[in-house]
């Protein structure tokens, strides 16, 4: 296990490893066979040679295996990154939402960006200013809105909790 084939696993993940990784866990989630080089391209918006050299760096540092029947799986380091960064994000649209006011359909994109910037100390601040939300905040808030008549977008993904296995 040398230095340069496994890097701290305290390092800062990049956005773009993020943005990988959070894509194979939405992948993963469907149940629909193995995850391919493919399936990420199209995701990503990128070419498959991109997403192949980056699977190979993913799997060199310890976070992705990929292997031709199982195909491209997140390790537990991996799943682990993926729930971080999906709880950010989770959390930044219900603090967008529920603090700012801003609607259901402009919070995504912005926390799309920002997820990958927050800091630990502000998501711990952010989380107890919303009640340390552990589940499905945002789909309970849906369904406040819906009795409520109000018909802005809902929001697009379930809590990650619910989803790890
Ligand atoms: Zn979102």
């Amino acid at each position: 296990m040398g230095a340069a084939r496994h890097p701290d696993p305290t390092e800062e993940p990049s956005s773009a490893v993020e943005d990988y990784v959070k894509s194979i866990y939405a992948l993963q989630a469907r149940w629909e066979g193995p995850v391919t080089i493919g399936d990420l391209a199209r995701r990503l918006d990128v070419t498959a040679g991109s997403a192949s050299a980056m699977v190979k760096r993913l799997h060199e540092s310890g976070i992705v295996e990929h292997t031709r029947y199982q195909g491209v799986a997140l390790t537990q380091r991996g799943s682990q990154i993926a729930l971080k960064v999906i709880r950010k994000h989770r959390l930044l649209e219900l603090f967008l939402v529920e603090t700012l006011g801003v609607p259901w359909d402009r919070v995504h994109r912005d926390a799309e960006l920002l997820e990958h910037q927050l800091s630990d100390e502000l998501t711990a601040l952010i989380a107890e200013k919303l009640g340390e939300p552990t589940h499905d905040p945002l789909d309970r808030s849906a369904r406040r809105r819906a009795r409520a008549g109000d018909a802005r977008g809902a929001p697009q993904h379930p809590w990650p909790e619910r989803r790890v296995r």
